[in-house]
């Protein structure tokens, strides 16, 4: 069969969950067999949203060949078990850059440069990257943004020039918004119908719709949508809000989406989606009573988003492990020696945030001695395991004033420094150490016996390291590195064996748990908040 290509806009509002819905789907065709990719195509200049703080775009993902990522491809790894990579994020920056460098090298010599063919062309080209290696039965594409954007009109331009040329292999799936007045108890869908007609005026016609509502649409608005907006009844779908988003792909598939796109693509025939393990997930997610309470320290706590996949990485471990997570947001800033005992007392576990800079990192530190001197359960991740450092050279080594050059370029014991590669660099975008690397775990530590093996690989996304000068002094302290690369001997995962669970890691091990595989050390770290829980 042909590769088919699946196009998912949206309409009358930002954050409907395309990425969602792009999931969701994406899971249903992957259980029924067919082999499935999904891409995002983000429409703002910036090549890539490493540079971009979370309060802007929410959290930036790692793929494992190494880019920063917009962070709905978490949502499509999380849902899929894919993994994804360079190519599945793309920006109109990125777009842009490869034109202007094509015209630079005189590829279009002799010729105007415009907007229509060139950047629609190299659009095109990367749309159709993935499908063309021959591994997807299906790709899905989520165009971001909102139709109607003036930074989107190339992206629908160009896929409606490939819907010319892909005939029944292109699909459009549109989301949409239908709102509910409450004071004329009313759910309105004339938002929907514009924003099908702003797709229509620029070529485009839907193939199937998704309403985002939060109360049930009536079968007959259904249809009377369709009918306007020139779409069989059948492929108008409902998205309620669900308890949770992992119960999205179970409610397109009561309304047959996968069916749909079966069908109106020409695929072929598969037997209906094995979603046992998904299901099994999803009941222990439910029946979960019994809680776990894990702190979370950072500065973004405002703003869950920036934390996305170590929040969804926590709820994992929990649900497989019977339990509800409930996350406490501790704000790094607001964390004093005289307050943490009141806010970390009910804490079965704490997590300390990765992050940048110097803003909330006392706060970080006051934590970390706290959870060290109560043995409470602790996982440092990325700048939280260099905090774990530091606190740990300032308060048991007695290096008064270590730090990381990070925050403190004179300090007299850098014990996290910059990396050696880093020290040339300038350039702030994609030049951090990233993606998956090699970890080799010492045998009999805990972390060893968290993954239940001593080879792993994780992702990173880091310029500072464990300074290595210091490795004896920290090891013969307790703190011991009981993780390296490898090759460069980087010191990637440090604990103090002598604590209930006290360990950081210099990657960050959220970018690769997913509902179907879990991440191991977010097991394990669970699994410590829930006995330290009995315990107390
Ligand atoms: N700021 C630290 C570094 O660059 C940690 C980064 C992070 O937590 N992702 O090394």
């Amino acid at each position: 069969m042909n590769t088919k290509y699946i196009f998912v806009t949206g309409g009358v509002v930002s954050s409907l969950g395309k990425g969602i819905i792009s999931s969701s789907l994406a899971r249903l065709l992957l259980s029924r067999g067919y082999r499935v990719t999904i891409q995002k195509f983000d429409p703002y200049i910036n090549i890539d949203p490493g540079t971009l703080n979370p309060y802007e775009h929410g959290e930036c993902y790692v793929t494992s060949d190494g880019h920063e990522a917009d962070l709905d491809l978490g949502h499509y790894e999380r849902f899929t078990n894919i993994k994804t990579s360079r190519a599945n994020n793309v920006t109109t920056g990125r777009i842009y850059q490869a034109v202007i460098d094509k015209e630079r090298r005189g590829d279009y010599l002799g010729k105007t440069v415009q907007i229509i063919p060139h950047i629609t062309d190299e659009i095109k080209r990367n749309v159709k990257l993935l499908g063309k290696t021959g591994d997807y039965d299906f790709v899905i594409t989520e165009i971001g943004g909102t139709v109607g954007d003036i930074e989107s009109t190339p992206y629908l331009e160009a896929v409606r020039q490939l819907k010319w040329e892909l005939g029944r292999d292109a699909l459009f799936i549109h989301l949409t918004y239908v709102p509910y007045l409450k004071a004329a108890k009313e759910l309105k869908t004339k938002p929907t119908q514009h924003s099908v007609k702003m797709l229509q005026s620029v070529g485009i016609q839907p193939d199937v719709l998704v309403l985002r509502t939060e109360k049930e649409l009536p079968a007959a608005m259904l249809r009377k949508v369709g009918l306007f907006c020139n779409v069989a009844p059948e492929a108008v779908i409902q998205s309620i809000d669900q308890p949770t988003i992992y119960q999205v792909p179970l409610r397109m598939h009561d309304q047959h989406l996968d069916d749909i796109v079966i069908k109106l693509m020409d695929a072929d025939p598969t037997p209906e989606p094995n979603m046992d393990r998904w299901n099994t997930f999803l009941h222990k997610l439910a029946n979960a009573t019994e809680v776990v309470n894990i702190g979370l320290v950072g500065k973004y706590v405002e703003l869950q988003d920036a934390y996305k996949s170590i929040n969804e990485s926590l709820m994992q471990a929990a649900t497989y492990l019977d339990r509800k997570i409930n996350i406490v947001y501790i704000h790094s800033e607001k964390l004093t020696d005289s307050n943490v005992e009141e806010r970390l007392k009910d804490m079965d576990g704490v997590v300390i945030a990765p992050g940048f800079g110097q803003r909330g990192i006392e706060g970080k530190f006051v934590a970390l001695k706290y959870c060290r001197e109560h043995d409470v359960p602790t996982f440092g991740i990325c700048l939280g395991m260099q905090c774990m450092v530091i606190e740990f050279a300032r308060n048991v080594l007695g290096l008064t004033d270590a730090n990381s050059t990070e925050m403190d370029t004179k300090t007299p014991h850098n014990v996290i420094d910059l990396m050696e590669e880093q020290k040339s660099i300038s350039n702030m975008g994609g030049t951090m150490r990233l993606g998956a690397y090699d970890c080799v775990l010492r045998e009999g530590s805990r972390a060893a016996e968290a993954y239940g093996r001593t080879n792993i690989s994780e992702r990173h996304r880091h310029r500072f390291e464990f300074n290595d000068d210091y490795r004896q002094q920290f090891e013969d302290g307790g703190m011991k590195c009981v993780g390296e690369n490898p090759e460069t001997h980087l010191v990637e995962v440090v604990e103090i064996p002598e604590k209930r669970w006290f360990i950081g890691t210099q990657y960050h091990p959220e970018y690769q748990s997913t509902v179907l595989d879990p991440n191991p050390i977010f097991l394990s770290f669970v699994k410590a908040a829930i006995d330290y829980s009995k315990e107390k």
